[in-house]
């Protein structure tokens, strides 16, 4: 990315720790050029002892992926309907409409501007109301912010329906202590070129029953039967990680920490800096929440306020963008169900997501 235009200040652009060439050079050094090998299994442990809360990983071709492998395991399947948070990147939704099953979208609560638990339970209860129990709950900790995670746990516990926990924005963030990519019966994590670290393109499949990382890990390479030859009694998937980007991976766990500093320093000025500005709105952590601040988002009085900050920066050669699209408001998802209350509406309106790379100056 920097390479194309070196001038210009982005949104959020890989960052190298230092280590990462080291771990392709092992790879290379010993042939392990493949989706399997040692910087995999290591990225995994990496990952798990970070996570903690007896988390197992899977590494995968992408975040994406792993929400498709997500929904599997949690049994989604053809005609099945399945709760997505509207706010959020599309890849949140698109793998619910590959299993064939259908997204119903759930608005955003103020306080985190992720998924609303009363809208949550009103859409649930409608939906069972008219035959059709929700098969999943795929909440989203966007932008690095927490959800709601205790109200929406107690509602998935409530009606028994799993959690599919989107933390692809957040990993190095918390709630209460505990690090986000733990809640679900499943989470998954992206590690694409603009995320807080990133493999160059990578996800990863995280529960903690073990049993869903064999499955997901199986699933990924083909669904290969146990037996000399090729046999297959499933279909399978081509989603496992490669030992290449999973060493870029490594190094790039090595500086996760600091990176999110950096990130919340980023978060930290804008606030100290245009505070005193009218009409500028940054989202604060409630009590408890921790967010990595992977993007420092500001929600102004107008869309026409955004509109004239936005054009500004550009003209100046700084990416800055809306807050993402709410799914409802997509032209893909124009036919789908939702369950509204305007916050994701006036949060697209009048948001803007600023430069909050890790390498900013
Ligand atoms: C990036 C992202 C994904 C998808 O991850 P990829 O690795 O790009 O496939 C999913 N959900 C959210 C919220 C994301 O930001």
């Amino acid at each position: 990315m920097n390479a194309v235009d070196s001038k210009k200040i982005w949104l959020s652009s890989p960052h190298m720790g230092g280590k990462e060439q080291y771990y392709i050079e092992k790879a290379f050094e010993s042939n392990w050029i493949a989706p399997l090998g040692p910087n995999v299994n290591g990225f995994e442990t990496d990952l798990e002892q970070y996570l903690k809360n007896d988390s197992n990983v899977a590494a995968l071709s992408s975040g994406t992926a792993a929400l498709h492998l997500g929904l599997k395991l949690l049994g989604v399947t053809r005609g099945d309907e399945v709760l997505c948070q509207s706010m959020t990147f599309s890849a949140s939704a698109n793998p619910i409409v590959y299993l064939g099953a259908e997204p119903v979208f759930v608005d955003s609560e103020k306080t985190s501007w992720n998924m609303c638990p009363e809208q949550l339970e009103i859409a649930i209860k409608d939906r069972i109301s008219k035959g059709k129990k929700p098969k999943a709950i795929v909440a989203v900790h966007l932008y690095g912010m927490p959800y709601n995670v205790e109200a929406i746990q107690k509602i998935s516990l409530r009606y028994d329906i799993p959690v599919l926990e989107d933390s692809a924005e957040a990993l190095g963030s918390s709630y209460f202590g505990v690090n986000c990519g733990t809640f679900g019966d499943i989470a998954i994590l992206s590690f694409n070129g603009n995320k807080i670290i990133t493999t160059s393109g990578g996800g990863a499949l995280v529960a903690k029953a073990k049993k869903f990382k064999e499955k997901a890990i199986f699933l990924a390479t083909q669904a290969r039967d146990e037996a000399p030859h090729y046999q297959h009694s499933e279909i399978g998937y081509n989603y496992r990680m490669s030992n290449i980007t999973a060493g870029i991976g490594r190094g790039q766990m090595e500086v996760l920490d600091a990176h999110v500093a950096l990130r919340r320093k980023n978060f930290e000025t804008y606030v100290s800096e245009l505070n005193d500005l009218d009409g500028l709105n940054f989202l604060n952590e409630p009590t408890g929440y921790y967010s990595n601040r992977w993007l420092s988002c500001v929600e102004t009085n107008s869309f026409e306020m955004r509109e004239e900050i936005r054009l500004g920066l550009a003209q100046e050669n700084i990416e800055s963008r809306p807050l993402w699209k709410p799914m409802h408001q997509q032209p893909v998802f124009a036919h789908n169900k939702s369950y509204l209350n305007g916050i994701s509406d006036t949060l697209f309106e009048k948001g803007l997501c600023l430069p909050s790379g890790s390498n900013l100056e």
